[in-house]
């Protein structure tokens, strides 16, 4: 008994003091580990900064390259071969872009680089595309490691929709910077049990992406703003149409927001049939009715995109 109560308190200082010491050394070990990296972020981001003009360079070569390299998987699909996975696709090509100029910055700079494309996706703009790449680079015992990112426009490429959907052995054409659907469209229709297919027999639709200048997109009931937008062929913002990379792969809708473009008909018949727009044509399938019952070339237009291009009362005005 009488040796027990000393050692009971023995062994509370002993343990005490062994927690206390093991506290101890997590602190130090917390500071230390937060000191060194405080110390690396500073060594990091100094390294980032004397390597500036190389990433500064580097990122306009992204944009340019970027945007080659989704053009390419757009003459893939013009060359009648499809594009299953066109994020994969296009980063293949970015890759192999990225490498040829890693070699050019070591002769330009002396600067070891290696690059990895992180992905390829669609913004919160329909007219652009967002690359994200890891570029990695040592010169003389200093490294460094960014994420760079940068927006490709897609204007000015061609619109894959068309020839991805329907695919070149439908008899789709694309000449004189148009689409010309010959009966490739009608034949769609046809399949696809829609009304009155005879409608869209050589229908035509632009093939080079421009964006439409007469945003507020109401103007369009504006004199001569509807045939200006047709003769120069713009296309438009839209929630329910396709983004680019979508386009690539053939889809007529998808998650992303997108945009639409009016399949222009050159008929006499005024039967009903489907709504011009391209999403409404493959992929929503929804009808409309000429806008202006005389005219042959006249877009065929449900009542939600007549409201959007301010085009309710077209061609009731000189009625
Ligand atoms: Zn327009
Ligand atoms: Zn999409």
């Amino acid at each position: 008994m009488k040796l027990r109560k000393p050692d009971s308190k023995g062994n509370i200082i002993v343990g005490t003091t062994g927690i206390l010491i093991l506290m101890l050394l997590l602190m130090c070990i917390f500071v230390l580990s937060s000191i060194n990296y405080i110390q690396n972020q500073n060594i990091e981001s100094q390294a980032n900064d004397n390597f500036k003009y190389i990433i500064d360079d580097y990122s306009t070569n992204l944009e340019v390259l970027g945007r080659e390299s989704i053009a390419e998987a757009t003459e893939k699909v013009y060359n009648g071969l499809p594009v299953h996975d066109s994020e994969g696709q296009i980063k293949k090509n970015l890759d192999k872009h990225l490498n040829m100029k890693n070699d050019e910055f070591e002769d330009k700079y002396d600067v070891d680089l290696s690059s990895e494309v992180l992905s390829v996706e669609a913004s919160d703009s329909p007219w652009k595309v967002l690359f994200r790449v890891k570029l990695n680079g040592e010169k003389d015992d200093e490294r460094f490691s960014q994420i760079i990112e940068r927006n490709a426009t897609i204007e000015g490429l061609r619109d894959p929709l068309p020839i991805a959907k329907l695919t070149i052995v439908s008899g789709v054409m694309a000449y004189d910077d148009k689409i010309h659907y010959k009966t490739a469209l009608s034949a769609y229709m046809l399949l696809h049990d829609l009304d009155s297919p005879e409608s869209y027999i050589e229908a035509t639709a632009p093939m080079t992406i421009k964006k439409c200048p007469y945003d507020p997109y109401v103007h369009h009931g504006d004199p001569g703003v509807l045939d200006d937008c047709l003769d120069t062929g713009y296309f438009h913002e839209s929630a329910d149409g396709s983004c680019y990379l979508c386009r690539l792969e053939g889809k007529g809708k998808c998650p992303h927001y997108g945009m639409e473009v009016f399949i222009q008909t050159h008929t006499p018949l005024g039967n009903e049939s489907l709504s011009c727009s391209d999403h409404v044509v493959f992929a929503d399938h929804y009808n409309g009715e000429k806008i202006d019952p005389n005219d042959w070339d006249s877009l065929i237009l449900d009542s939600s995109h007549r409201k959007k291009y301010g085009l309710s009362d077209y061609g009731n005005a000189t009625d």
